[in-house]
C-alpha cells in the first residue's frame, strides 16, 4: 500500500527531526568540588553537581587552584589580571559571565595556561546556568556554575583563601534522559501511532464497505437480470421460420445458424439468440450483444428497483414486443399480439402465458 510507506516515512522524518533537535538539548552536568583550609586550619570540602559543561568543552575532569582576573572580573580584554604563581602546576580561572563572548574569556585564560575555565552566571540569576556555546576553545575544559556558587568561591579567593577546585564529569541530561521529555515523546509517539492506526482502520473499513456495497449491487443486478430473462419471449424455431430457411441468420454469440427445433430468446430489441447462448451473457451484461439495448431498462426493471415499487410493474405490456422492433407498450393484450400471421410465434415462456392469462381475466 502506497499510503503505508508514505506514513512510515513521515513518522521516520518526525522522529529523526526530534533526535536531531535533541542533540542540541543534551548537556552534561559537572560535579564541582572545592577544598580549602579555614582559619583554624580545618579543611573544608564542599561538593555539588551544580556545573554544566560547555557545548564545545571536552568531557573531562580537571583540577587546580582557583585564580581570579583582578582587573576585570569578567575576564575580558588583553590582560584581565590573573595572578599567576610559578609554583602552581595547574590553575582554574573563575570568571563572571558578560562583557565579552564565552570563547574570548576561555581563550584568554587558556593562553595564560589555565587548565579549565569556570564561568559563573550574571548577578541576580541565582543558581541557574546555561549551556554555553564557545567554539574554537580547543581542549580547555569549560563549565558554567550558578551566580551564588560563583560568588561563594569568589569571596573565599578574594579574602586570600587558597581554594582548590575539582571538576568531574557528572551525568547527561536532555530529551532522552529527562522524564518530562520521555513522557512527552511517548505521548507524541502514541498519538501518531494511534492516528495512523485509526486512519488505516477507517480506510480499510471504507474499502470493505464499498466492496460489500458493490457485491450486493452486483447480486441485485444479477437477480434483476434473472427476472428480466424470465420475462423475455422464447420461441421454438419451426421448419417454415425465416431464421431456419436462410444461413444468413445466425446466433451472434455462438456464430452458428439456427436449426429447426432450437429454442431462441427474443430480446426487447427483437434480436434473437439461442436460449443457452444468450442467458449467461445477459446474466453478466444485461445488454443485447448486437445493439447494446439494455433489457433491464427496456423491461422497466431498472426503474422498478430504484423506486422499489413492486406493484408498479408493466409486466403485461412489456412482453408483447413482437413486431417491428418497437416496444409496443400500448398493444392491447386481449387482441392478437400481431396481425401479421408470419409474426405469430408459439411461446413456451410459462411466465408469459401466465401473464397473458392473468391479463385476459
Ligand atoms: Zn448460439
Ligand atoms: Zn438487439
Amino acid at each position: 500500500m502506497g499510503e503505508t510507506t508514505q506514513h512510515a516515512l513521515l513518522l521516520l522524518l518526525c522522529l529523526s527531526g526530534l533526535v536531531h533537535l535533541s542533540d542540541a538539548f543534551v548537556f552534561w552536568t559537572a560535579e564541582v568540588g572545592i577544598s580549602y583550609a579555614e582559619n583554624d586550619n580545618k579543611t573544608v570540602d564542599k561538593r555539588c553537581e551544580c556545573g554544566v559543561f560547555g557545548r564545545n568543552s571536552p568531557l573531562e575532569g580537571v583540577e587546580g587552584v582557583v585564580q581570579l582576573p583582578t582587573r576585570d572580573p569578567e575576564g575580558c580584554g588583553l590582560n584581565p589580571g590573573y595572578k599567576r604563581n610559578a609554583n602552581l602546576s595547574a590553575w582554574i580561572a573563575l570568571v563572571k559571565r558578560g562583557n565579552c563572548t564565552f570563547s574570548e574569556k576561555i581563550n584568554i585564560a587558556r593562553r595564560l595556561g589555565a587548565v579549565g575555565v569556570v564561568v559563573y552566571n550574571a548577578d541576580g540569576t541565582g543558581d541557574s546556568t546555561t549551556h554555553m556555546s564557545h567554539t574554537g576553545t580547543g581542549d580547555t575544559v569549560a563549565i558554567m556554575i550558578g551566580n551564588s556558587q560563583g560568588l561563594e568561591v569568589l569571596n573565599l579567593v578574594e579574602n586570600g583563601t587558597n581554594v582548590f577546585m575539582t571538576i568531574k564529569v557528572g551525568s547527561p541530561h536532555g530529551p532522552w534522559m529527562d522524564t518530562y521529555w520521555l513522557y512527552f515523546l511517548s505521548i507524541a509517539f502514541f498519538i501518531v501511532t494511534a492516528a495512523s492506526i485509526a486512519y488505516f482502520g477507517f480506510i480499510s473499513a471504507n474499502r470493505l464497505y464499498s466492496m460489500r456495497q458493490q457485491k450486493s449491487f452486483d447480486r441485485r443486478l444479477k437477480s434483476e437480470a434473472k427476472k428480466a430473462i424470465s420475462r423475455l419471449q422464447l420461441r421454438t424455431l419451426q421448419r417454415d421460420d425465416e431464421e431456419t430457411m436462410s444461413d444468413s441468420h445466425m446466433c451472434a454469440v455462438c456464430i452458428e445458424s439456427y436449426r429447426v427445433g432450437e429454442v431462441v430468446t427474443v430480446l426487447t430489441c427483437d434480436h434473437i439468440f439461442h436460449k443457452p447462448c444468450i442467458e449467461p451473457w445477459l446474466l453478466e451484461r444485461r445488454t443485447c450483444p448486437m445493439c447494446k439495448c439494455d433489457i433491464l431498462k427496456a423491461l422497466g426493471i431498472d426503474d422498478e428497483s430504484k423506486e422499489s415499487i413492486s406493484d408498479h410493474s408493466p409486466e403485461e405490456v412489456t412482453v408483447i414486443t413482437v413486431a417491428g422492433g418497437e416496444a409496443l407498450y400500448d398493444v392491447p393484450l386481449t387482441g392478437p399480439a400481431s396481425t401479421d400471421p408470419e409474426r405469430q410465434h408459439r411461446y413456451d415462456n410459462r411466465a408469459y402465458e401466465e401473464d397473458t392469462e392473468a391479463a385476459r381475466d
